[in-house]
């Protein structure tokens, strides 16, 4: 059986099959904005990417090339740099290295390619050239450079937005998100003239337009090029950059390539905490530490994190963790009834049979515990592993559970750790004895911090 897929651009189901006669699969995943830690629902979206990279290596071995970028340059990025008085590389490699340590503690297999948007300001350049010379885009009097949606006929047709616009009665503008001085409402920045809070952060634009910064759609589009070439199988993200980001990587591609950009496009459904949708200010949102503080195992994230079928929205709570503890518990106790060899090859054929069929996880998870709960008889571990490959699940001994920090000590400890970002050293001290006179010490690491009970 092949692997089929729903395309959210012809709204069906459809196999996944390289189209290059190299044979190899150019798969592209949107990849996060490094300005804080990524929180448990960019992580959803990034599990699922990863249980599909893994489905794409089981049926085309050694034939799968995977570019996930990151943007290390946009208004946030550039906003929080300042603000922390570090060089934009300097910020952004903070939660580039975090971002890394979190994907492997959440078994997410690396990207073959991980470009950066800062990295590829030429090949952005570039694309716009070439979209203004072709008449798709324009300079605005602000030495911004803007694309020009009118110029595209097909614009719409993945987001169906002209549709959704035209039954809310509505024009194309209302779908507008950047304002300056673009001549239509719908129009897009490919280039950003230099404002003053952008502080140094500023390269050479395109012909005929100031100094400044790419917009952030068009990144995708020259990485996906200039790493995938012009035509790629599959690019996946977040149902939330379905439109605009997705529809505007399309309109900029085509308009710069005349062929057709994706062959496939998929998109997961959001992640939401005890129903909503998270936020700082809701005092729901959660990173890995968060989780990590409360004594779950990254484990046990990604598997509550695959245990809802991934085009329907997950919601998230903390009862979901125990279980997928306990879960792991399981298949680990399972893992160690086995023989090495001699069992059934076909045992887990429902397994892979569900995420074939549209990337099923919960029936897959199913099927698995239909099998371990009818016992070890006929099963071996060459075929388990195989399974737990393609769900990305690591049973490792879990680790021994360390004290919690009461809520105090780790507020002091998330004020120091922002201190010594800030390279205020001074209050940086003044905290860590303060957590020390509370009988705990901080341990420092490069990407974050563990609180230890203070022995004696
Ligand atoms: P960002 O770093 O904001 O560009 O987001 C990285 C990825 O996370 C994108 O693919 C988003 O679509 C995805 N994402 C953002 N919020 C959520 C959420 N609550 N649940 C699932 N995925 C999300
Ligand atoms: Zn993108």
């Amino acid at each position: 059986m092949a692997l089929k897929l729903f395309d959210s651009l012809t709204r069906e189901l459809r196999d996944l099959k390289p189209a290059h006669p190299d044979g190899v699969y150019r798969f592209y995943n949107c990849g996060p904005t490094v300005y804080a830690p990524a929180h448990i629902g960019n992580f959803r979206t990034f599990v699922v990417n990863d249980v599909i990279r893994r489905l794409l290596e089981l049926e085309f071995p050694g034939k799968v090339k995977h570019v996930r970028n990151l943007t290390d340059v946009d208004d946030k990025t550039i906003k929080r740099s300042r603000e922390a008085d570090q060089s934009l590389g300097d910020y952004t490699r903070i939660w580039t290295d975090k971002f890394h340590a979190d994907c492997a503690a959440l078994n997410c297999l690396p990207p073959n390619v991980e470009p950066s948007a800062t990295n590829h300001i030429a090949e952005q350049v570039d694309m716009i050239e070439v979209l203004m010379q072709k008449g798709n885009a324009y300079r605005a009097a602000d030495g911004s450079v803007y694309f020009k949606v009118s110029s595209f006929p097909e614009y719409g047709a993945l987001s169906r937005v002209k549709e959704r616009e035209l039954q809310k009665g509505a024009t194309l503008k209302a779908a507008a998100f950047d304002d300056d001085e673009k001549e239509d409402g719908s129009d897009f920045a490919l280039w950003k003239a230099w404002k003053p809070e952008d502080g140094p952060n500023k390269w050479a634009g395109p012909k005929g337009a100031s100094e400044g910064r790419p917009g952030w759609h068009i990144e995708c589009s020259a990485m996906s090029k200039k790493h995938l070439g012009e035509t790629i199988d599959l690019h996946t993200g977040g149902v939330d950059l379905l439109f605009p980001h997705h529809e505007n990587e399309i309109a900029q591609s085509q308009c710069c390539n005349g062929t057709t950009f994706s062959r496939h496009w998929y998109h997961s459904e959001h992640l939401l905490v005890d129903g909503k949708k998270m936020s700082k200010s809701l005092g729901n949102l959660y990173t890995l530490d968060d989780l990590a503080a409360k004594g779950f195992s990254p484990a046990a994230l990604r598997y509550a994190l695959i245990s809802g079928h991934p085009r329907k929205q997950l919601n998230f709570t903390l009862d979901s963790l125990h279980a997928a503890e306990k879960a792991l518990a399981t298949l680990r106790a399972f893992s160690a009834s086995l023989p090495a060899g001699g069992g059934n090859p076909d045992v887990f054929a429902p397994v892979f049979a569900a995420l074939q069929d549209d990337l099923n996880t919960p029936a897959a998870l199913g099927a698995l515990f239909t099998v371990v709960n009818r016992g070890s008889a006929g099963v071996d571990h060459a075929a388990f592993t195989r399974v737990l490959f393609a769900l990305g699940l690591k049973l490792d001994a879990p680790a021994a559970p360390k004290p919690e920090a009461p809520a105090e000590v780790i507020a002091l400890a998330e004020k120091r750790w922002a201190a010594k970002k800030a390279k205020d050293f001074a209050s940086a001290d003044k905290l860590r004895a303060e957590i020390a006179a509370a009988g705990w010490s901080m341990l420092d690491r490069k990407d974050g911090y563990t609180l230890e009970k203070a022995k004696g």
